[in-house]
């Protein structure tokens, strides 16, 4: 870690997603020294650059007209904040006191104190929750299409979800396996028109209406899907190789319970149209507090709102 024993920061940031890293950006060119904790590579809820690591193609990110890779548009982020001074902890944070000024962070090697914390832990992909699902994880079943996707070349792969993440990857999908199956629990689509028609244009694209995936078989790897017809309540084998579970997200909040409020649903309160939490000196920005628009271009701004919030409020608590 960067900071020396008994240092005290300005702001220490927690995450770095795009909402954490243009934190850094904005408090970096405000002097303001920040230090970024910005978890473990080898995560899959924690990993730096958070969940644009896990994705293709961004293509609604401004000023990419061809579109950018994601984990390339986070590479940028984080060169730019390290161009302004900002530094890296590349480590999970373990626990925040935010009970006594200044706030200390801690991680699983070390403990930095902060005049100001800048929340931006984003939000991590749910499961269906299937005792087999999370046996097979990592052998055929996956949250991650750009992760995985190779590995099905040549296959059947399912996809569950009807939301744009469930689209996006079983469109991705479909350059690798010879059919996606894309198995939805209603009749209609939650994603954007956009994607819906450019999934339902997609000769390898199949869907199955209706219907819920009740099992995941498969004795070392995945082989199989029961998959139940909620309205006729007929369950049918369906063979893949691959599951792709594309079915939303939770915010990772568990290391901010007792210590910051937040809705029942675990995403962190702010006040107003600012980035402020019920603790003075401590701000949220990006998907951990925000479960209606959730895009890379409103977590970074959420970002920059925060870092200026705390600006700010240093400025005048100094
Ligand atoms: P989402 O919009 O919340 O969609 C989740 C989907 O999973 C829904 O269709 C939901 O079904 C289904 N689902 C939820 N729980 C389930 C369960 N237990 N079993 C089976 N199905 C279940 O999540 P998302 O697709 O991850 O998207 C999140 C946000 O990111 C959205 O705002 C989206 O627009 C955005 N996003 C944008 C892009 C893009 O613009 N390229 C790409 C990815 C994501 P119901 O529809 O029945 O609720």
């Amino acid at each position: 870690m960067a900071a020396a024993a008994g240092d005290v920061r300005d702001v220490v940031i927690i995450g770095s997603g795009p909402a954490g890293l243009t934190a850094a950006i904005y408090a970096a060119r405000a002097n303001l020294r920040p230090l970024v904790i910005e978890g473990e590579p080898s995560s899959s809820s924690d990993q730096p650059g958070g969940q644009l690591m896990l994705t293709t193609e961004v293509e609604n990110y401004p000023g990419f007209p061809d579109g950018i890779m994601g984990p390339d548009l986070m590479h940028a982020f984080k060169a730019q904040a390290t161009r302004f001074g900002a530094e890296f902890v590349t480590e999970k944070a373990t626990g925040v006191d935010a009970s006594e000024r200044p706030f200390t962070v801690a991680t699983y090697s070390h403990s930095v104190k902060a005049r100001a914390v800048i929340v931006a832990t984003g939000a991590r992909a749910l499961l269906l929750g299937l005792e087999n699902e999370a046996r097979l994880m990592g052998y055929g079943v996956s949250t991650c299409a750009t992760c995985d996707g190779f590995f099905h070349r040549g296959f059947e792969i399912a996809v569950v979800g009807g939301g744009d993440s469930a689209l996006e990857e079983a469109l991705f999908l479909s350059k690798f396996a010879t059919k996606v199956t894309l198995i939805h629990r209603r009749k209609e689509l939650r994603a954007s028109r956009i994607m819906q028609d450019r999934a339902l244009a997609n000769p390898k694209i199949e869907f199955l209406w209706d219907s819920v995936v009740v099992d995941v078989l498969g004795d070392t790897s995945l082989e199989s899907l029961k998959v139940r017809n909620v309205v006729t309540g007929e369950d049918t084998i369906l063979a893949v190789h691959g599951l792709f579970v594309a079915i939303g997200h939770v915010p990772n909040t568990d290391l901010f319970k007792g210590v910051l409020d937040m809705e029942d649903t675990g995403y962190l309160r702010t006040v107003g149209h600012g980035t402020w939490t019920n603790v003075e000196g401590v701000f949220a920005c990006g998907d951990v507090q925000d479960h209606v628009y959730r895009q890379a271009i409103t977590a970074a701004g959420s970002g920059c709102m925060a870092a200026i919030d705390a600006e700010r409020w240093l400025a005048e608590t100094a």
